[in-house]
C-alpha cells in the first residue's frame, strides 16, 4: 500500500510543485479518508459511525504516517512530501551553478551570494516563494566537497563532515580570522594543510576532523555543493522528507517489520498491526470513547474485553491456544507483556508451538478467526463456515502456505 501511495502522490506532486508550490491540502485530505477506509475496511468487524454517520478511525492519522519500523503504515503527509520535492528543486538550483535557470534566478532576484542566508522577496513568482518557504533547510543541509578550495570559504561555509561552519568553534580569544579566506588559501599546492594558519584558533577536535580531510588540490576537481543528510553528500528525498517532518520517533521496535512481513492477506496483516498497537474497537475501548457503559466480555461475561483478554485470556481463546502451546510454556504464554507476545511468536516459531514449521500463520490465522468469531457472535451474523476456530485456523494457514 505505501508503494502504490508513493508512485500516486510522486506524480500528482510533480504537476502541483509546477503550478502551486504551496501545499497541497485537498490532495492530502483525498489520501487521508483513502487510507482511512482502507485500514478501517481491513478491521475485521462492522464499520463503527458516530452520531453524524460518520466512520470512526481506529488509529490517528499522525499515527499512521509514522514509519513502519515505529508502529506505523509509512505513509507520508502529502503536504511534507511536497516541501521535499520543494528542497529537492532547490538543492538542484544550487548545485547547478552554470545552468540557464540558476543564472536567470540569481539575476532576477539579485542574489549575491552562491548560498544566500535568505531568499524572501516581497513581490516574486509563486515557484521562488516555494524555494524561500524551505530555504532554512536547504542551507542548514548543505555541505561542500572539497576540490581546488576556490569556492569555499574556510570559516563560515560547512565543509568538515557533521560539524558545520568552523566560525562556530573559534577560540573567544583569537579573532585574528579573515572572512574571506578560502579553503585552497589554508593549504600548500600538494594539499597538505598550512595548520599553522589555524591551529591555534580551533579546539583540538575539530582539528582531528579537519585532517581527515583531503586537502585542495587544483588539479582534482571543482569544490562540489553535497548534502549532509544522506551520505555520501548526495541528495535523497528520502532525508528531505524527514528534515520537513521534523520527527522524533524514538527507538524503533522490529514487531513492526515483522507484522507487516507477515506471509498472510493483507488483512490479516492489518489486523495484527492494529492488535499489536492495542487498537481494536473491543468494549473496554467503546466505553473509553463512550460508546457504551459496560466494557464486560460479551462471551464469558468474566472480565473487561480488551485486546489482551480477547486474544488470550477469554476462555473462548484460552481453549484454542491450549491444544497448539507446549504445556511448559503455557503459563509464559498467557503471561508475556502483549507486544513481546506478538515478536516472540512471530519469530521464534518453535518456542511455544508444538508444531514449528509456519507457527506464524497458523498463529496469525488463530487470532483473525478468533476475532471473527467473536464478532459473528456479539453481532449476531453466522460465518459461512462452521468449523471450530481451530479448524478455519488450519485451512487458512494452509491456504497461505499453498498461495
Ligand atoms: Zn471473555
Amino acid at each position: 500500500m505505501p508503494s502504490c501511495y508513493a508512485s500516486y502522490h510522486h506524480r500528482t506532486t510533480s504537476h502541483w510543485l509546477i503550478t502551486h508550490p504551496k501545499k497541497p491540502r485537498s490532495i492530502s485530505r483525498l489520501t487521508q479518508h483513502f487510507a482511512k477506509a482502507e485500514a478501517t475496511a481491513h478491521s475485521g468487524s462492522p464499520r463503527p459511525i458516530n452520531d453524524a454517520g460518520k466512520g470512526i478511525h481506529l488509529v490517528s492519522w499522525k499515527d499512521v504516517c509514522r514509519p513502519i519500523s515505529h508502529g506505523g503504515l509509512g505513509f507520508r503527509k502529502i503536504h511534507i512530501q511536497n516541501d521535499a520535492f520543494l528542497i529537492k528543486l532547490a538543492f538542484r538550483f544550487l548545485s547547478q551553478p552554470h545552468s540557464l535557470w540558476f543564472r536567470f534566478l540569481r539575476s532576477k532576484y539579485k542574489c549575491k551570494s552562491r548560498v544566500p542566508d535568505t531568499i524572501q522577496r516581497r513581490t516574486c513568482s509563486s515557484l521562488w516563494k516555494g524555494l524561500s518557504v524551505v530555504w532554512d533547510d536547504v542551507r542548514d543541509n548543505l555541505e561542500w566537497q572539497v576540490g581546488d578550495g576556490r569556492n569555499i570559504y574556510f570559516w563560515w561555509d560547512p565543509w568538515v563532515s557533521e560539524v558545520g561552519p568552523l566560525i562556530q568553534y573559534v577560540q573567544p580569544a583569537a579573532s585574528s580570522l579573515t572572512v574571506g579566506t578560502l579553503v585552497g588559501d589554508m593549504a600548500l599546492p600538494n594539499g597538505e594543510w598550512r595548520w599553522a594558519a589555524f591551529s591555534h584558533l580551533l579546539p583540538y577536535d575539530i582539528l582531528v576532523r579537519i585532517a581527515a580531510v583531503k586537502g585542495p588540490c587544483a588539479v582534482v576537481a571543482t569544490d562540489i555543493l553535497g548534502w549532509s543528510s544522506s551520505p555520501p553528500r548526495g541528495f535523497s528525498l528520502k532525508s528531505a522528507y524527514e528534515i520537513r517532518a521534523n520527527s522524533n520517533f524514538g527507538p524503533h521496535d522490529v514487531v513492526w517489520q515483522m507484522i507487516m512481513k507477515f506471509r498472510g492477506n493483507q488483512r490479516i496483516k492489518i489486523f495484527l498491526w492494529l492488535a499489536c498497537c492495542g487498537k481494536l474497537m473491543t468494549n473496554t475501548e467503546r466505553v473509553h470513547r463512550r460508546f457504551a457503559t459496560d466494557n464486560i466480555c460479551s462471551l464469558c461475561k468474566a472480565a473487561p474485553e480488551d485486546v489482551n483478554h480477547l486474544l488470550r485470556l477469554c476462555p473462548s481463546a484460552m481453549v484454542v491456544w491450549m491444544s497448539l502451546i507446549k504445556p511448559d510454556r503455557i503459563d509464559e504464554f498467557y503471561s508475556m507483556e502483549l507486544r513481546e507476545w506478538f515478536r516472540c511468536n512471530l519469530s521464534k516459531l518453535r518456542y511455544f508451538a508444538r508444531r514449528g514449521p509456519d507457527w506464524d500463520l497458523l498463529f496469525g490465522s488463530v487470532l483473525w478467526n478468533l476475532w471473527l468469531t467473536r464478532n459473528s457472535i456479539v453481532f449476531d451474523c453466522p460465518l459461512e463456515d462452521h468449523g471450530s476456530i481451530l479448524e478455519r485456523s488450519q485451512r487458512l494457514q494452509l491456504n497461505i502456505k499453498l498461495k
